[in-house]
């Protein structure tokens, strides 16, 4: 009977572990997180961007699709998924549009993204977008709905690069726009930076030995070191503060609470919790999400 108990215990515990592996594909999937439930009707007084939403019937968000973990299109499965494009989700759920259904995503790097949202070719953007008064002068900001920090993506084999302060000479690259490669100008800590559009081009260069270092936010470079942890690994502690907001138009003050609002009751009531247990995280992790901040 003992024997047989401990049988059936080591058969789940077996099952378990193949269920884990297949979920924790490298860059992290959304398969754990629920499908948010779509709230029903929703109005946002004032909004021209939630008026142009509704008349449209779909919402357009502006993403990422090479930041695995976080804003990932996956060419096996051929949907987005990670942290960003969950939070995206969410947001279109309580403003009233099926997830499933009603989103069209667009892809927009770094350094277009104020001007797509401006240009109102999206409604909204979530993507690793560090809220800024710079950024803030030409469109508005909810959230943070979570902190991000600079660090440096190398070759498992590197040694010499360590941290922000050990990149003189180095080849460093980072992706047009971003906080990441204005501090590496702005304190000079090397004179050879390499630019692209996305930090996936910096990763093959980084692969190719063309640049030493990919210098982003901690969370984009986990992603990649995951998916390749043979080859990369992420080092230096995080040497700055990236808050991450919901991208929206400027003016548009009413779709700013609303957002807010969500994200504020997603932390609240464990939604928040889940979506990063699912995406960056691992069950039971000890992660909080941050404060919104009103202004
Ligand atoms: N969070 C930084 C930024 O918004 C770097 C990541 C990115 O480029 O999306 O500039």
């Amino acid at each position: 009977m003992k024997r047989r108990a401990m049988a059936v215990g080591l058969l789940i515990g077996a099952l378990v572990l193949v269920a884990c592996g297949r979920e924790s594909t490298p860059g992290g999937t959304s398969a754990r997180v629920p499908v948010p439930s779509v709230a029903q009707h929703v109005t946002v007084a004032g909004s021209p961007t939630f008026a142009r939403m509704t008349q449209r019937g779909t919402v357009i968000v502006g993403v990422k699709n090479d930041q695995p973990g976080m804003s990932y299109l996956n060419p096996i499965t051929n949907t987005y998924e990670g942290f960003d494009i969950e939070i995206a989700r969410l947001i279109a759920a309580k403003l009233g549009f099926d997830p499933q259904t009603k989103i069209t995503y667009k892809v927009v790097p770094t350094a277009a993204r104020e001007q797509a949202i401006i240009n109102g070719q999206i409604d909204y953007y979530v993507g690793s977008y560090t809220i800024n008064d710079g950024r803030k002068k030409q469109i508005a900001f909810a959230g943070p709905y979570f902190i991000a920090g600079q660090a440096l993506l190398v070759n498992a084999d590197e040694k010499s690069i360590t941290g922000p302060d050990t990149l003189q000479g180095k080849r460093v690259c980072s992706a047009t726009g971003s906080t990441s490669i204005r501090l590496v100008r702005e304190q000079r800590l090397t004179d050879k930076i390499v630019e692209f559009q996305t930090y996936s081009q910096c990763v093959d260069q980084l692969l190719a030995g063309q640049v030493d270092a990919v210098t982003t936010d901690d969370a984009i470079l986990k992603g990649y070191a995951a998916q390749d942890s043979q080859h990369l690994k992420v080092v230096g502690h995080p040497f700055t503060q990236e808050p991450y907001g919901v991208g929206l138009p400027h003016a548009d003050d009413a779709l700013r609470a609303k957002v807010n609002d969500i994200l504020e009751t997603a932390a609240a009531d464990g939604t928040w919790k889940q979506i990063y247990d699912g995406t960056l995280g691992t069950p039971g992790s000890s992660a909080t999400p941050p404060a919104v901040e009103r202004y």
